[in-house]
C-alpha cells in the first residue's frame, strides 16, 4: 500500500496551505480534492449545466481530464488554479459537490491517484471515505470568523476585492451544506487527530502534524 496522509476540515481551516508544506517535507504528492470539485463546478457553470442535471454532469465528468502538476490543477489541458478560487465557483461548488453521482466519480479519480502515488490529500471526506486506510488522519478546525478572516486576506493578497461579511456568510453556508449532505458529509473520522488552528500559526500546525508523523 502506498504511504498516504488524509487532512480534512471546513473551508479556511488551513488544510491546503498545511498539506502543501507537509507534502514537500515528506515528498508526498499534494492532492487538493476541493480543487477537483471546483473544477467540475467551473466547467458546469461555463456550459450552463445545473447541479440538478445529473445525467449531463455524468457526461461532463466522463469527458473531463484532470491532473495536478506542481500543485496546479489542469482541466483538459488548461491551468484553472486561479479561476476556481474566485467567488463565482466558491458560491456554487457545495451544491455540485453534494450530488452523489459527482462524488462517486471524483472519489474514484482520487483513489486512482492514491494507488499510483504516495499522497497527502485534503478535503472533507478523505479520512472517512476516500482514504479510509490512510496511515495518518488529521482534522483541522477553526472558528468561522477566523476562517473568513484568512480567506479575506488571501483574496486581498491576490488583488481580489471581496466583502468580509459576504465571505463569512459563504463559509457558514458551505459548512452547513457540507456537513448536512447525505453523501459523505464533512466529518472527523473516529481515528483522526483533531487540531484546532484558531489561535495557531501555520508553522505551529505543521510542527504538530510532523510530531505525530515522526513519532
Ligand atoms: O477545500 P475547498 O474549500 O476548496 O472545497 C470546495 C468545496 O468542495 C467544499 O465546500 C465542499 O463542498 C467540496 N468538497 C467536498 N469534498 C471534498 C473536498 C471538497 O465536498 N473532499
Amino acid at each position: 500500500m502506498n504511504k498516504n496522509i488524509a487532512i480534512d476540515g471546513p473551508a479556511g481551516s488551513g488544510k491546503s496551505t498545511i498539506a502543501k508544506i507537509i507534502g514537500e517535507r515528506l515528498n508526498l504528492m499534494y492532492i487538493n480534492t476541493g480543487a477537483m470539485y471546483r473544477a467540475i463546478t467551473l466547467k458546469a457553470l461555463r456550459e450552463n449545466i445545473s447541479y440538478t442535471s445529473v445525467d449531463k454532469l455524468e457526461k461532463l465528468i466522463e469527458g473531463t481530464e484532470l491532473y495536478f502538476e506542481d500543485d496546479q490543477l489542469f482541466m483538459d489541458g488548461e491551468n484553472i488554479s486561479q479561476e476556481i478560487i474566485l467567488p463565482e465557483t466558491s458560491n456554487n461548488v457545495s451544491n455540485y459537490a453534494a450530488v452523489p453521482k459527482v462524488r462517486r466519480m471524483l472519489v474514484k479519480k482520487m483513489q486512482d491517484m492514491a494507488k499510483k502515488f504516495d499522497v497527502i490529500m485534503d478535503g472533507r471526506d478523505i479520512g472517512t471515505v476516500v482514504l479510509k486506510d490512510a496511515e495518518f488522519k488529521f482534522f483541522l478546525s477553526a472558528s468561522a470568523e477566523e476562517r473568513a478572516n484568512r480567506r479575506f486576506n488571501e483574496y486581498k493578497n491576490n488583488g481580489v476585492e471581496v466583502d468580509y461579511n459576504e465571505l463569512l456568510e459563504d463559509i457558514k453556508r458551505r459548512d452547513h451544506i457540507d456537513s448536512t449532505r447525505e453523501t459523505d458529509p464533512l466529518a472527523k473520522a473516529d481515528d483522526a487527530i483533531e487540531i484546532d488552528s484558531t489561535k495557531l500559526t501555520i508553522d505551529e500546525v505543521v510542527e504538530k502534524i510532523m510530531n505525530y508523523v515522526n513519532k
